[in-house]
């Protein structure tokens, strides 16, 4: 039989899964001996189990009377008992913590009885009537689902009838006189009478707890936190404590340390005379521990010695609910609690300094995404901001400009000195010119994994999507926004928080990131960028912490990079080398006549004269970038995209060739023939189609041009000195004899080109695994290869079927809905699918060539969780955006220490 009910006894706080978090933790400050009241949890087992069928186990109803039984013995109370009657709290607890979206209930086992043997008991009539009126407002809310405000209005009526100025103000016969009002509350909402059952209201409380891991607002928090849906929450009955007893009671929260800022120290609120919520809820203004040691010392130091033995046992920032009832100290809750970002490097840092953890614990206890909100510029916390709307956070960081509308827009305001945010209802790839050109991108469509979020994520640019409040009409220049019906036209100045997705009007004030000038100038410049000594620890403990991570990691960390600057950003960031170096932007621009030239070319020597014609300007491309990344590999992707992405649009065109036709213009030659090559290469599926090697095997002189540039390039750098270190990665392979073809023609050329200038050079050749086929036949390819990486994003488009423009707008959602997916395969890699398939093509390439290097290149290779996936497989290195480069060694840093724990 399932055991669904544990005392406070029977857990500890490895049992999260189990018991949540809050369950787990209570059952270890118990075993530390600290004061807690009573109790005991029903797993989430229990939950699942209800959620499943709809009612509760039978088992359960009877385990729960058991350990009723137990408290009820320790207590020498009954629950509800008429007379003196043992009071019970049911509060929810998931195994991660989810604040705010689940449900309490307080002073279970009041009724109309018992409500009076608490009053003789106590000898507090008013304490007795407050408790009553909390229950019935909770329980009718919470388990019963009555608008909440009717209870607060008929409070807050009563307050005002009177000229009270708050809670403390109602005497015992307004708290009566409310029970009588909020019991009518209740028969006029549900037909019923307020339930006078202890044990109904516990039983009923309990179900609606467990009923609250559902709710929509629960359902959201997990999607973004990504908590999976199927989890559950734990239930805690715990025996009541009273901190609304009079002057000598009172509830609080505290923290060991401060959470926002990491300095050590006592942090925390009080609240004389109340219960439960009433401090976080702000119904009265709440005085601080320090008030707490003069109002009750003894307390007090009991209270500052618990937080001491928290802490150190809990070797990390704590916090704690407690509740003081008539001169008595009882512990509510403790976890490790929540941080920002610059409070986790700095206490993991302290912690160090006192020595309670390893400078290898302190790498894990921080994350790549609370080192990236520290590397974007911020705005000011105390300015003055009037938000218009928000959305959803895609890449963090402040950004203020004026609304521009498209790219043209943001091209002109920029070049006239302005910055401006580009305002889209989504964006394509043809909005790149205007994205690079704004200090941020707000759109009103899509998630956090659309065109505009990767894009802007990778340049490191602020921005927030799907703000689905905002009507962007390009044609009018205008943005609407819906809640407030106010119309922004193009030019007026907004400001965007990328952290939080908030839209601001006007300008609002941004400060710099000293993490920022520290990542990249060094440690000196990172604290001469600091305005005060907080930030200059802070500085100091994310030095500490990532050199000590680039000293444990496994993974090399390089860069996708296409051209010098981003090369040199990326070395500034501490890239190894390029693990993508993009080629297909050498063939656009002013070149695209070229190309167009070799599509159009009748003859082999029409063909090979554009060729001839752009082996020099390529090699002084690649002659940049080598001397960017001197000393370090620089892996070069030969052309991939299919052809067309190089001609015109077919519809465009078309539509042109009629205008023409209708006005009598005359349609050239040329311009039929340009037709013609669109139709003929026009594909169904060019994702499938005729892309990558394919390319290169179909029209002669095109990888052959690159790689010539490639060797050409690399020898100009020999000639100044350099030491270049370009890799040849040939894109889209599916069968060795593909990498054999191009190998042979391209070892060709090399020796060529060595020989003519009689110097040597070595150029592995080697090629991504980005199909199936590709990973199946690993061994093989390895034959013909001196390296493979891994093209993460086409392998999950081929693994899975589908392309990610065309899906993630169109079916996402409802597979997110549906729990088919946890999070985009797009942006953490898929370890069951297309996971496995890197997992075998390494093994079955290093079963060829023991020693065969393997990276990965693509958004995944900056994914927290996929680095951690990379390093468990064996990967040697992975290969992102520039701006992710600080990141990924963190997180390397992280993987190599944990991963081996775990294999431990
Ligand atoms: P949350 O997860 O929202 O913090 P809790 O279950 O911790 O919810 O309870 C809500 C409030 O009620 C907290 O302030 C908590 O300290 C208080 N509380 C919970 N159980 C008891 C109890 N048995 N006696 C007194 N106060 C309690
Ligand atoms: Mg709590
Ligand atoms: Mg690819």
């Amino acid at each position: 039989m399932t055991k669904y009910v544990y005392s406070f006894l029977e857990g500890n706080r490895d049992m999260k899964d189990l018991l949540g978090g809050k369950g787990a933790n209570l059952a270890e400050m118990v075993h530390l001996g600290l004061p807690v009241p009573p109790g005991f949890t029903i797993t989430t087992e229990a939950c699942r189990a209800y959620l499943e069928a709809g009612e509760t186990p039978e088992t359960l109803d009877v385990e729960v009377t058991a350990h009723l039984r137990k408290v009820e013995a320790d207590m020498g109370k009954q629950l509800g008992d008429p007379t003196d009657p043992l009071l019970v709290s049911v509060r929810s607890g998931a195994k991660f913590s989810m604040p705010g979206m689940m449900e309490t209930v307080l002073n279970i086992g009041l009724n109309d009885q018992s409500v009076e043997g608490l009053a003789q008991q106590s000898g507090n009539d008013r304490f007795a009537w407050d408790s009553y009126r909390r229950l019935i407002q909770m329980f009718g809310k919470t388990v019963l689902d009555i608008d909440g405000d009717l209870f607060a209005d008929a409070l807050h009526g009563l307050q005002q009838k009177n000229n009270y100025s708050g809670d403390l103000d109602m005497t015992t016969e307004d708290l009566k006189a409310l029970v009588v009002e909020y019991k009518q509350i209740v028969k006029d909402a549900t037909g019923e009478d307020f339930p006078q059952d202890p044990r109904k209201q516990m039983d009923l409380a309990v179900e609606a707890v467990f009923r609250s891991w559902n709710t929509d607002r629960a359902r959201i928090y997990r999607r973004r936190e990504r908590i999976p849906h199927d989890l559950g929450t734990a239930v805690n009955i715990c025996t009541m404590v009273f901190g609304n007893m009079g002057d000598t009671s009172g509830t609080g929260v505290c923290f060991t340390r401060d959470p926002s800022t990491g300095h050590s120290g006592v942090y925390g609120d009080y609240l004389v005379n109340a219960q439960g919520e009433d401090v976080v809820a702000g119904i009265r203004n709440t005085l601080s521990l320090a008030d707490l040691q003069r109002l009750d010392s003894t307390s007090y130091d009991e209270l500052r010695a618990i937080m001491t033995k928290l802490e150190t046992h809990y070797r990390d920032l704590c916090d704690i609910e407690f509740t003081i009832q008539q001169g008595k100290l009882w512990m509510l809750q403790t976890r490790v609690g929540k941080r920002t970002p610059a409070a986790a490097f700095r206490v993991a840092a302290q912690l160090v300094d006192e020595r309670l953890i390893t400078t290898d614990e302190a790498v894990t206890r921080v994350t790549g995404e609370q080192l990236t909100s520290l590397l974007f510029p911020q705005f000011d916390r105390d300015a003055h901001k009037t938000v218009l709307t928000r959305g959803m956070p895609a890449s963090p960081g402040a950004a203020v400009g004026e609304i521009v509308l498209n790219n043209q827009q943001a091209l002109e305001r920029t070049q006239a000195g302005a910055s401006v945010i580009l305002v889209r209802r989504e964006t394509n790839p043809d909005d790149l010119a205007g994205m690079v050109a704004a200090a941020g991108v707000l759109t009103a469509r899509g998630g956090k994994t659309s065109h505009a979020a990767v894009v802007a994520r990778g340049m490191g640019r602020c921005c927030v999507v799907g703000a689905e409040d905002l009507i962007v009409d390009e044609a009018a220049g205008t943005v609407h926004v819906k809640s407030i019906n106010r119309t922004f036209t193009a030019g007026t100045v907004i400001a965007i928080d990328g952290t939080s997705g908030q839209v601001f009007e006007g300008d609002v004030p941004v400060v710099d990131s000293p993490v920022m000038t520290y990542i990249s100038h060094g440690l000196e410049a990172g604290l001469a960028a600091s305005i005060d000594e907080d930030t200059q620890e802070l500085v100091k403990a994310v030095d500490r912490i990532l050199t000590h991570a680039d000293s444990k990691r496994r993974l090399d960390v390089r860069a996708n990079a296409d051209n010098p600057e981003d090369a040199e950003r990326a070395r500034d960031f501490g890239a190894q080398g390029i693990g993508l170096c993009r080629t297909e932007h050498m063939f656009l621009g002013d070149r695209r006549k070229l190309i167009e030239a070799v599509i159009l070319a009748d003859t082999d020597d029409e063909r090979q004269e554009a060729f001839d014609a752009l082996v020099p300007l390529q090699t002084s491309d690649f002659v940049g970038i080598f001397s960017a990344m001197d000393g370090l590999p620089v892996t070069v992707r030969l052309i991939d995209p299919p052809l067309h992405e190089f001609l015109p649009d077919l519809t465009e065109l078309t539509a042109q060739l009629a205008v023409k036709e209708a006005t009598g213009e005359e349609v050239t030659a040329h311009d039929r023939k340009i037709l013609a090559a669109v139709r003929a290469n026009h594909e169904q599926n060019p994702m499938l189609g005729l892309r990558g090697v394919r390319l290169g095997l179909k029209i002669p002189g095109l990888f052959q041009l690159q790689i010539r540039a490639i060797a050409e390039a690399c020898l100009e750098c020999k000639r100044q000195g350099l030491d270049p270190r370009p890799e040849i990665m040939v894109p889209l392979i599916g069968s060795v004899r593909e990498l054999q073809i191009v190998r042979d023609e391209a070892e060709q050329i090399i020796a060529e080109v060595s020989q003519a200038s009689g110097v040597e050079l070595s150029l592995p050749i080697g090629n991504m695994i980005e199909l199936p086929r590709a990973a199946m036949t690993a061994e093989d390819i390895a034959e013909e290869s001196d390296f493979f990486s891994f093209g993460t994003n086409d392998l999950t488009q081929t693994t899975w079927g589908f392309s990610r423009d065309d899906v993630e707008a169109s079916f996402f959602n409802e597979y997110f809905d549906n729990a088919i997916f946890g999070v985009s395969p797009f942006e953490t890699i898929d370890m069951h699918g297309v996971g496995q398939l890197v997992e075998l093509g390494v093994q079955k390439g290093r079963s060829t060539k023991p020693d065969l290097h393997c990276g990965v290149c693509g958004e995944h290779g900056g994914d927290p969780l996929s680095i951690h996936f990379f390093d468990s497989v064996g990967i040697d290195y992975v290969s992102c955006s520039p701006f992710r480069v600080p990141v990924a060694r963190l997180e390397a840093g992280r993987a190599a220490i944990s991963n081996d724990v775990t294999n431990a």
